[in-house]
């Protein structure tokens, strides 16, 4: 496995590995159970498998959270080694927003409903990383965690919009045996917190908007809504201890 941390190391990297097809998974870093399911899902289907690893500033709202985003690089790198991953791309902010950066991506009503309300800008940020992302490794399939259902959505219409020949594969939700989904957050829940936080996946899996809003009544709440994303949700978000968590099932069945 090869880390690289610029664009043109990337591009030199993939001109020496070229043809075959070429897979890319962007990420944040901070590996668990829910990134490696991407790592493997991508290794029998490409020649290269290519993983992002950037804390991208432009979408975090708020700097604390962006302050306080777990990183391991060395952790991570044995991870992605392990899964069979080629190419890690680690770059420094400096190399995806120079100075003078001024264009962006903003999928306009998917990308500002729900987290997009609540995370103003966020999915602005995501859509242009991923765009960049695209464009420096030219991936022919993308791959994508159905935990983000509406970041999904969202590169999802980005590919449509924009033409791009990329195909997209969402890999379902990883959750630890409690039923918590895995994300990179959960370190930071106290034991008592994270007990509490259950009541995030217990509510979801009844499919049932009623009864989850009922079930979520003790927790700070942010949003628990239907989506009618591809395929529609029961998507949520809470905050727990000062930790923002989001989580979603797939509706089965439900009309598109
Ligand atoms: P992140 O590093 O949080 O930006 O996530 C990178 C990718 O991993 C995204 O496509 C996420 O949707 C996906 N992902 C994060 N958590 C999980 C999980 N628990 N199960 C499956 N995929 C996940």
């Amino acid at each position: 496995m090869q880390t690289v941390r610029t664009i043109a190391e990337v591009r030199a990297a993939l001109d020496r590995r070229r043809p075959g097809r070429i897979g890319l998974v962007p990420t944040m870093g901070a590996f668990h159970a829910g990134h490696v399911s991407l790592f493997a899902a991508a290794r029998p289907e490409c020649d290269t498998v290519v993983v992002s690893l950037f804390v991208n500033p432009a979408q975090f709202g708020e700097s604390s959270d962006l302050d306080r985003y777990p990183r391991d690089e060395p952790r991570d790198a044995g991870l992605a080694e392990r899964a069979g991953v080629d190419l890690v791309f680690i770059p420094v902010a400096g190399e995806m927003y120079p100075a003078g950066f001024e264009t962006w991506v903003d999928v306009e009503s998917v990308g500002h409903e729900l987290e997009g309300a609540f995370r103003p800008g966020h999915f602005r940020g995501v859509a242009t990383v991923c765009l960049k992302l695209f464009n420096i490794v030219a991936p022919d399939t993308v791959y994508f965690g159905q935990k983000d259902a509406q970041q999904v959505e969202v590169i999802r219409r980005m590919i449509r919009d924009l033409n791009l020949r990329i195909a997209l594969r969402v890999l379902p939700t990883v959750r630890d045996a409690d039923g918590l989904a895995l994300s990179s957050r959960n370190v930071r829940l106290s034991p008592a917190d994270r007990e509490r936080a259950l009541a995030l996946p217990r509510a979801l899996a009844t499919k049932d908007l009623a009864r989850a809003r009922a079930l979520l009544a003790d927790l700070d709440v942010e949003y628990v809504e239907v989506a009618p994303f591809d395929p529609p949700v029961l998507a949520a978000a809470v905050r727990v201890g000062g930790v923002r968590l989001i989580d979603n099932v797939v509706l089965e069945g439900e009309k598109r």
